[in-house]
């Protein structure tokens, strides 16, 4: 008899899933399955008309002839008493939703927050049961009232030659599905400048037409573009240990822009030449154009080595740092968007306050962060497992120490996923400015899956996969797109090396 209570509980407990946080609070009965389908009213309430209009739009994309209908209505937002599982949480993001056999509700105060109720519903509808083909969608019964951590959440992701355009475009619909709302793109020397065509592979296929393809459909889904331009060091758009130069291995003519030395020939911009800062300036113009004039625009800046060219040394390296990046700094303001760069070189690596912590400036980096514009946000990369013994760490020194100092900070980890919520917990402690997943050559795999899963439910401090699997949300992306080329399903490109059956 015991036994029997034992298993109805373990029963009882996969079916009622309730998780609560001070961020969500989610019930669900997966042993009471409603219709989602052309039976089915989703009540939609938002100030935003244009809601309903979204909603009706993608549900007909989503389900087809079986969409639910769409009706603005419903006074959820009114209705603010504390705890309420239909009252909204603070927040321009925050949602409610409901399903139950009389139909679905969502509220939210903006589309943002529509959209994340909408992705939240269909992670979790799944076809009708007992036919052979798709004849209606069904969803678990269930109420969620959700808001994010942190309100900036972005992934960061690198276009190398070797990545497919495919396979950009799903990342950046996954985040969106996984509720980020930006993501940062680096080009690698894939982005094909019109100004300066020199500044990229031959075979680039970042082109004007692509970037305003993905930018438009990130607008769509939630998701703003950023684009990013290594604009000191890393200035070879290629993998260190490559010995790769994106601009000077095809055309030397150009060496004049970079240094002769360093961790790779070419590795730094050159500083003190003005045509360095010309070049840069026009390539963050037609990128940020490109873009849709996002209000961010990274600059990179991370792991640059000392100047070494004979004008260069005739200047501190502080000072020429500092004005090379306060220049670009500027420009991008005056384009009415804010500059974002990498934390590293800001702080001395001798400094035994960061004992642990990536940094890779020197003695002379302080300089030039106290006289730093104050409106750069400062992109604070650890990668380490901050995990204490027995217990998480609680503390992250240099985003406290950027705080301080008058920036907004963002912490981005990469692959330390343990380390993730604490980090968001930290940021949202110390008023930090967001959180970008770092995802560089690991996008693929079991790796991807542990950075996009892991940063999202750390960005907005409770899960956002709602206990349906990565491969699920993975294959949503994928039916949107309309794949049909094996190479664009699953997450990684082949099961076994192509190479085991050619010879
Ligand atoms: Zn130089």
């Amino acid at each position: 008899m015991l036994k029997i209570k034992i298993i109805c509980c373990a029963v009882l407990a996969v079916c009622l899933a309730v998780t609560a946080s001070p961020y969500q609070t989610f019930k669900m009965d997966k042993k009471n399955y409603v219709p989602f389908d052309n039976t089915t009213t989703v009540t939609v309430d938002c100030p935003d008309p244009a809601a309903v209009q979204w909603l009706a739009a993608h549900f007909a994309e989503w389900y087809g002839k079986n969409a639910p209908k769409v009706v603005a209505g419903g006074s959820q937002l009114a209705a603010t008493e504390a705890g309420a599982i239909n009252c909204v949480p603070p927040g321009e993001e925050a949602y409610t939703a409901s399903t139950d056999a009389s139909g679905a509700k969502i509220a939210a105060r903006t589309l943002a927050g529509v959209r994340w109720a909408a992705y939240t519903l269909r992670q979790l509808v799944i076809a009708k049961r007992g036919t052979f083909k798709t004849e209606g969608w069904i969803i678990p019964a269930l109420t969620i009232s959700d808001r994010p951590h942190l309100a900036f959440r972005a992934v960061h992701l690198c276009w190398f030659p070797e990545v497919r355009p495919q396979q950009i475009e799903r990342a950046i619909r996954l985040a969106a599905l996984l509720k980020f709302n930006y993501a940062i793109i680096e080009p690698w020397g894939m982005y094909k400048s019109e100004k300066h065509p020199w500044w990229c592979w031959p075979q680039a296929n970042m082109t004007k037409a692509e970037v305003r393809r993905l930018v438009a459909i990130g607008r769509d889904l939630g998701i703003t573009l950023i684009p990013q331009i290594n604009c000191y060091g890393h200035a070879t758009s290629a993998r260190g240990r490559s010995l790769k130069h994106s601009a000077l291995d095809l055309h030397p003519e150009y060496e004049p822009l970079f240094e002769p030395d360093g961790w790779s020939s070419g590795w730094n911009w050159c500083l003190s030449n003005p045509e360095t800062q010309r070049v840069l300036r026009e390539l963050i113009a037609e990128m940020h154009e490109n873009f849709g004039n996002p209000p961010y625009f990274h600059i990179g800046c991370d792991e640059a080595d000392r100047q070494t060219c004979p004008d260069c040394v005739k200047t501190p390296n502080s000072e020429l740092v500092l004005r090379h990046i306060t220049g670009l700094a500027e420009f991008v303001r005056s384009r009415g968007a804010r500059a974002m760069m990498w934390h590293d070189m800001l702080l001395d690596k001798k400094d035994p306050r960061w004992k642990g912590f990536t940094v890779c400036g020197d003695a002379e980096a302080p300089s030039i962060l106290e006289r730093l514009p104050k409106d750069i946000v400062i992109c604070d990369w650890q990668y380490g497992d901050h995990t204490a013994k027995g217990g998480v760490r609680c503390t992250w020194p240099t985003m406290t120490y950027f705080k301080e100092q008058g920036f907004a900070v963002a912490g981005c980890p990469w692959m330390n996923d343990t380390s993730m919520k604490p980090m968001a917990d930290h940021l949202v402690k110390i008023g930090g400015f967001g959180f970008i997943a770092t995802t560089w050559h690991h996008l693929y795999g079991k790796d991807w899956q542990k950075m996009y899963m892991g940063a999202g439910h750390a960005a907005w401090g409770s899960p956002v996969s709602h206990g349906v699997s990565f491969q699920r949300s993975l294959r949503l992306v994928g039916h949107d797109m309309k794949v049909t080329d094996y190479l664009d399903t699953g997450y990684l490109n082949n099961q076994i090396p192509p190479a085991w059956w050619s010879n």
